[in-house]
C-alpha cells in the first residue's frame, strides 16, 4: 500500500521540468540553430558597415545590387548587369549552378536576408491565412514569370545593345530598368538600400532646411517630385511585408525569381530530404506538412529521396516529426 501511494510522487517528480529543461530544449533546436545562422549572415552580409569586405563572392540569394554596403554580390543581380554591360555573366552562372546543384535552395532558408526579414515577420501574427492547395499551385508558376520576363528584357537589351541598335530600347526602359530590370522594383533593394539612402538624406537633409524660411514648401516640393519609379518601389515593398505578415514566406512562395532559378535546378541537387516509411505513421499524423512555410506535399513526394522545387530546406519538418521519419540526404 505504502508503495503504492509513493509512486505517483516520484513519477510526479520525474516529469517535473525545471527552467533548464526548457533553456536547453530551446537551445538545441534546428530552428534556433537556423535563426542564428540567418542573424550571423545578415550581418556578414553587411558587414561592409563595420570595415570588412567587400569579398569576391557571388551568392544566390537576394540582397542588393546598388549600394556599397555589401560585402558579397547577389547572383541574379550580377547576371543581369553584366548582360547590360556585355559581359557574358560566366561568375554569376557558375554560382547558382553550382550553388543549386550543391545544395539546392538551402541558402533560402539560411543565409538570404530578404528570407530572414520574411521569417521574422511571421511573429507579427500568430494565426496566418491558410491558401488553397489550387491557389497555391497556380501563385507558385508566377515567380517563373517574374524571371522568365526579367531574362527577357536583359537577353533582348543586350543583344540589341551588341549589335549596335539598342540606344531606343535602353531610353524606353530607363537607366534602372535597363541596368537590371528586377532589381529596379526588388523589394530586398528598396528595403535594404534605396531606404536607408532616403533615411540618411533625411536625417542630415532636413534640420538644415528647416533652418530656411521656405522649409516645409521645400520638403513637399521634394517629396512631390521624387520620381514615379520610387513610389512604384515602395509600393511593392511595402506590399510585399504587408503580404509576408500573412501569408509566411509569400515573396519566396510566389515571387522571387532567383528562388524559382534555383528550384528549377534544384531537381538534380546532391542535397535532398528522405522520409522513413516504417517510422513515419502519414495517416492522421501530417505534422511536416503542417510545418512547411512552404507547402510542399512532403507525404505525396517519393520516400528515397526528393529535392521539391519549392523547398528551402529549413529542416521544420525534420523538427516537427515525432517519431524522427524525415532527415536530409546528400548525395
Ligand atoms: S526565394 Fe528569394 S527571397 Fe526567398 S530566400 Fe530564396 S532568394 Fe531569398
Ligand atoms: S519540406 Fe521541410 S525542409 Fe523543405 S521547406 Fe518544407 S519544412 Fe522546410
Amino acid at each position: 500500500m505504502s508503495q503504492k501511494e509513493t509512486e505517483p510522487k516520484s513519477t510526479e517528480s520525474a516529469n517535473k521540468k525545471t527552467p533548464f529543461f526548457y533553456v536547453k530544449k530551446a537551445i538545441f533546436r534546428i530552428e534556433t540553430a537556423r535563426k542564428i545562422t540567418q542573424f550571423c549572415c545578415f550581418l556578414l552580409l553587411n558587414a561592409v558597415v563595420f570595415g570588412l569586405g567587400p569579398w569576391p563572392v557571388i551568392l544566390p540569394i537576394i540582397g542588393t545590387l546598388g549600394t556599397p554596403t555589401k560585402t558579397v554580390l547577389e547572383a541574379f543581380g550580377t547576371l543581369q548587369w553584366m548582360l547590360f554591360e556585355l559581359l557574358i555573366p560566366f561568375l554569376a552562372l557558375a554560382s547558382i549552378f553550382l550553388i543549386a546543384v550543391v545544395v539546392s535552395r538551402s541558402l533560402c532558408g539560411w543565409v538570404c536576408p530578404f528570407g530572414f526579414v520574411q521569417d521574422l515577420l511571421v511573429y507579427v501574427k500568430k494565426v496566418h491565412t491558410q491558401v488553397s492547395p489550387r491557389t497555391h499551385k497556380s501563385m507558385i508558376k508566377v515567380k517563373y514569370l517574374v524571371l522568365a520576363v526579367t531574362l527577357f528584357v536583359s537577353g533582348t537589351l543586350a543583344i540589341s545593345l551588341a549589335s549596335g541598335m539598342g540606344q531606343s530600347y535602353k531610353a524606353a526602359l530607363g537607366e534602372d530598368f535597363a541596368r537590371a530590370p528586377f532589381n529596379a522594383l526588388s523589394p530586398a533593394d528598396t528595403l535594404f538600400a534605396v531606404l536607408p539612402r532616403i533615411v540618411l538624406e533625411a536625417r542630415f537633409g532636413i534640420p538644415a532646411l528647416m533652418e530656411t524660411s521656405e522649409a516645409l514648401g521645400t520638403v513637399a516640393n521634394g517629396i512631390l517630385s521624387a520620381p514615379l519609379l520610387l513610389w512604384a518601389r515602395l509600393a511593392v515593398m511595402i506590399g510585399i511585408i504587408v503580404l509576408a505578415v500573412y501569408i509566411p514566406r509569400s515573396w519566396c512562395r510566389y515571387l522571387c525569381p532567383n528562388g524559382a532559378l534555383m528550384g528549377l535546378l534544384g531537381h538534380f541537387s546532391f542535397l535532398g530530404l528522405k522520409r522513413d516509411p516504417v517510422k513515419c505513421t502519414k495517416v492522421g499524423c501530417r505534422l511536416c506538412v503542417e510545418a512547411c512555410p512552404m507547402l510542399v506535399p512532403i507525404l505525396d513526394l517519393p520516400w528515397e529521396k526528393f529535392n521539391d522545387p519549392e523547398c528551402i530546406y529549413c529542416l521544420k519538418c525534420v523538427e516537427a516529426c515525432s517519431t524522427k521519419a524525415i532527415r536530409p540526404k546528400f548525395p
